[in-house]
């Protein structure tokens, strides 16, 4: 069995849904669980409709109506009508919550996730019945394969409970593909969750976790995981193999924009996940942990950020004066994208997207107890992602080869797999490039 995840990005034309039906043919030898996003765009707009009561009604229509015309683009004939049933009755109850909306104003989490419920369980029937037109023995199934708590926006998905849901699935469906909603999942009482945005990801890895599959396959836009960002880097390439530690260190640095815990199911044990392209031969395989033939992979920039320093000799040896300037940051509601602190303990450094800066320095300046000056500088964060870095001889070729712009600071990621630099913003870019360079005279 395999676990293939299509994106919402590769469902936007009927041409896309030809296109995937040609990858998913290559693997129907054996069966598959196609875990499938939301059309493109359709999460967000229905967040829209969840934000803007007043235009729920039109709102919804309109998104009804895109994939009424979907599917009569990807389908024809008995599949159509089927499809069309089936999307009825998916619609008629977006038609009327969208109108409860429209009628009561209400917004609340739990009727968020409700909303947006609908995008991936609409999917399923579109992507089913394409499917079944280009001859693919497929079946869509509209309800969540996963079973979480009621923690909405962010549910947890509870292993056992989705675990006995799938095998009953299977046990009742024989086609050889089934469609299933990615990010989405339902509690025990029957309340639909969403599990973060980009959550689809995630749900193929459990649900591949859940049936002790091998292999699951996240097919994108862009064919596999890259050593830079190519609209920036001469000569970025695709990336043959990651270890799940660099997937992670790469994924969330940005390389591409996974689900924060696309991995975690995958960890210690022998899954393999592709990461590949619809439109573009090429992919990423993800799988193990770091080997001596694993060197450095790639590089990832974060763009827009401050460095705020906080300094002051009466922090020295005080205990509680860091927990104090974190605590600053948690009330302003600032994420803290890296930090240092020196062992002289006089001074510490945040760094924040711009945009949160100011407020959080008018947070710190209340500290006055303990704090003398505080500054802001423009920086950005430049990260090299390979387990090699765990090797003294190629750590201090990578710092050597950054010394030379004179980074402000370097930590280090996850089992020692990554380097995230601080520097200036003018310094970054040619910083980056340098270290692009290095990657790519390592990679194998
Ligand atoms: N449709 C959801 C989102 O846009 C989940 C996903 O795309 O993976 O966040
Ligand atoms: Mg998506």
């Amino acid at each position: 069995m395999r676990i293939i995840k299509i994106g919402g990005s590769i469902q936007k034309d009927p041409n896309d849904y030809h296109l995937i039906a040609e990858k998913i043919k290559k693997f129907t030898d054996d069966k598959v669980i196609v875990v499938t996003s939301a059309l493109k765009n359709v999460t967000n707009e229905l967040l829209q409709v969840t934000n803007e009561p007043e235009k729920a009604v039109s709102k919804v229509s309109e998104i009804i109506d895109r994939h009424y015309d979907m599917l009569s683009k990807v389908s024809n004939g008995k599949v159509f009508e089927e499809g069309f049933q089936l999307l009825s009755k998916v619609t008629d109850e977006l038609a009327k919550v969208a109108w409860a909306i429209g009628m009561l104003g209400e917004n609340n989490p739990r009727l968020r996730d409700y909303v947006l419920s609908f995008g991936e369980r609409m999917a399923v029937i579109i992507l089913g019945e394409a499917l079944r037109s280009y001859g693919i023995d497929a079946r869509p199934i509209t309800e969540p394969p996963l079973i979480t708590d009621s923690n909405y926006g962010e549910a947890n998905v509870l292993l056992p409970e989705t675990k006995e849901r799938l095998h009953a699935l299977l046990e009742s469906v024989k086609s050889k593909v089934v469609v299933v909603p990615g990010f989405i999942g339902i509690t025990p009482e029957g309340k639909y969750t969403t599990i973060g945005r980009g959550g689809s990801d995630y749900s193929a890895t459990v649900i591949a976790k859940a049936l002790n599959v091998k292999e699951v396959r996240l097919v994108t836009e862009v064919p596999g995981i890259m050593t830079g960002d190519p609209r920036k880097f001469k000569g970025a390439k695709t990336i043959p193999r990651l270890s799940l530690e660099e997937a992670v260190e790469l994924s969330q640095l940005g390389a591409k924009r996974l689900h924060p815990k696309t991995f975690d199911p995958v960890f210690d044990t022998d899954i393999e996940v592709y990461v590949e392209g619809l439109y573009d031969e090429g992919f990423t395989v993800v799988k193990g942990a770091c080997t001596p033939s694993d060197v450095l992979k790639g590089i990832a920039v974060v763009e827009g950020l401050t460095l705020i320093d906080v300094e002051s000799t009466r922090m020295v040896g005080r205990i509680g004066s860091a927990a104090a300037v974190m605590t600053e940051a948690q009330k302003a509601n600032v994420n803290i994208i890296a930090m240092s602190q020196p062992a002289s303990e006089t001074s510490i450094q945040l760094v924040v997207s711009s945009s949160d800066a100011k407020k959080l320095q008018e947070r710190l300046a209340s500290l006055k107890e303990f704090v003398k000056d505080i500054s802001a500088i423009d920086v950005d964060a430049v990260s090299i992602v390979g387990c090699g870095l765990q090797r003294p001889e190629i750590a201090s070729k990578v710092i050597s080869s950054a010394a030379a712009y004179n980074p402000i600071s370097v930590s280090r990621g996850m089992r020692r797999v990554s380097l995230t630099f601080i520097a200036e913003r003018g310094q970054a870019v040619e910083l980056a490039e340098e270290l692009h360079e290095v990657v790519l005279k390592w990679i194998n």
